[in-house]
């Protein structure tokens, strides 16, 4: 697979986060997998060498968020969080920060993890700023008071990036300490599926932040300044499938001693292969009239992780009903591609077929 990460020690990391038992509870953080996957070289895989990283290239990156998320899906979701933070982190035109920052990401002396869905996909149709931001010079920073709603390991974090909107309605982001007074991270939630990400809202009261950790902005839209993978990137859709991989790997071995459950399983792999082509085919910038939009792999992707977990569940029957059974965990965790860095075009999409109204 790979050109910069070990391709041996990084199978080997997939299948003992397979293997392992993983925690289903917002009580319990996955430190053993957190452990493992640093051990791994999970913390330096994107970031940059200057900085003690590997500098792993966007393509090769999608290829491990999929295989590691057919491994385990908790483990690669907080993986991408905090690897977005990371993410704008590095593109941020302060480079002090960067300097100061990336270091002790990157040997896991710092745990980041971003909280920016109300920039993008969440609490669109609020008309009032969730998080407003007003500036005080006199301080040499800006005030920051709201909330926000999602941010994945919120209580593990030393860092969260995130931001709000100004009076004037631009937007900025910033890196900020978790422990600056008016920081307060409520309960982490207890969800359908991967409450160990220990997911919470954190509430922000009049939290200063000074110019010296401003990452980007105030501008307009500050999501769209910079680069860093947005709601509904090929990133997210490499989760998706290789989760969707996971699944159809545990079907297949109910298969083996089922053979007359194949024909239901055949088409599912066929089509996880042909995702995986035109995902990489993405990353890599290629177009054509056979090219499918981001936009497109993520909606098929999501489509195929629900299809594909719930097949499974059907193949094991009652069995897997019950609570704790892989297959309805696989089921339940599946479901999270229909609320997690959705863009609008992509929830209608899933919508329309949910609907079963197909184009
Ligand atoms: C497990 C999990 C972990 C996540 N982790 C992170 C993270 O680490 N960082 C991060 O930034 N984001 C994170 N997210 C956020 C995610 O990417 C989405 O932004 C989020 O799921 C969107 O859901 P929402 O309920 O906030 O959406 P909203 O659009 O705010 O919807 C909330 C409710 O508002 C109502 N509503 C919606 N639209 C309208 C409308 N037009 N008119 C009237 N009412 C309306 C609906 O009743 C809806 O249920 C996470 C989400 C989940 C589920």
């Amino acid at each position: 697979m790979s050109l910069v990460v070990d391709h041996d020690a990084f199978q080997t990391l997939v299948r003992t986060l397979h293997e392992i038992p993983e925690p289903d509870s917002a009580s319990e953080w996955p430190s053993a997998q957190m452990d493992l996957l640093a051990e791994a070289g999970g913390l330096r895989w994107n970031i940059p060498r200057a900085f003690g990283g590997q500098d792993v290239d966007a393509v090769e990156m999608l290829e491990i968020y999929r295989e590691l998320a057919a491994g385990s899906l908790l483990t690669t979701f907080i993986l991408t969080q905090r690897n977005a933070a990371c993410q704008r982190i590095e593109t941020s035109a302060n480079r002090a920060l960067a300097a100061r920052l990336l270091p002790a990401l990157c040997s896991g002396e710092l745990f980041a993890t971003v909280g920016i869905s109300h920039l993008t996909t969440s609490r669109q149709h609020v008309q009032s700023p969730v998080v407003l931001v007003t500036e005080v010079p006199e301080d040499r920073g800006y005030r920051l008071n709201g909330l926000i709603p999602w941010a994945t390991g919120a209580a593990q974090a030393d860092i969260l990036v995130s931001g709000g909107t100004l009076n004037d309605g631009s937007q900025l982001l910033a890196a900020i300490p978790m422990n600056r007074d008016g920081v307060v991270v409520d309960k982490p939630l207890s969800l359908m599926g991967l409450s160990s990400s220990q997911t919470s809202a954190v509430e922000l009261k009049d939290v200063l932040v000074s110019y010296e950790e401003i990452l980007h902005g105030p501008v307009d839209r500050v999501m769209s300044a910079g680069s860093g993978g947005g709601a509904g990137s090929p990133g997210t859709s490499a989760v998706a499938i290789g989760t969707a991989q996971g699944t159809l790997k545990m079907f297949a071995e109910e298969v083996d001693q089922r053979p007359e459950l194949a024909e239901f399983l055949t088409p599912l792999e066929h089509e996880a292969t042909e995702l995986i082509y035109q995902l990489r085919l993405a990353a890599t910038g290629t177009s054509g009239p056979a090219v499918c939009s981001a936009e497109v792999i993520r909606q098929r992707a999501n489509s195929m992780v629900l299809r594909s977990a719930q097949a499974w569940l059907a193949a094991t029957k009652g069995a897997g009903f019950l609570a704790g059974h892989p297959a309805e965990r696989a089921v339940r965790e599946s479901m999270f591609f229909l609320v997690w860095s959705c863009p609008q075009p992509v929830l209608e999409a899933n919508l329309r077929e949910l609907a079963c109204v197909i184009n």
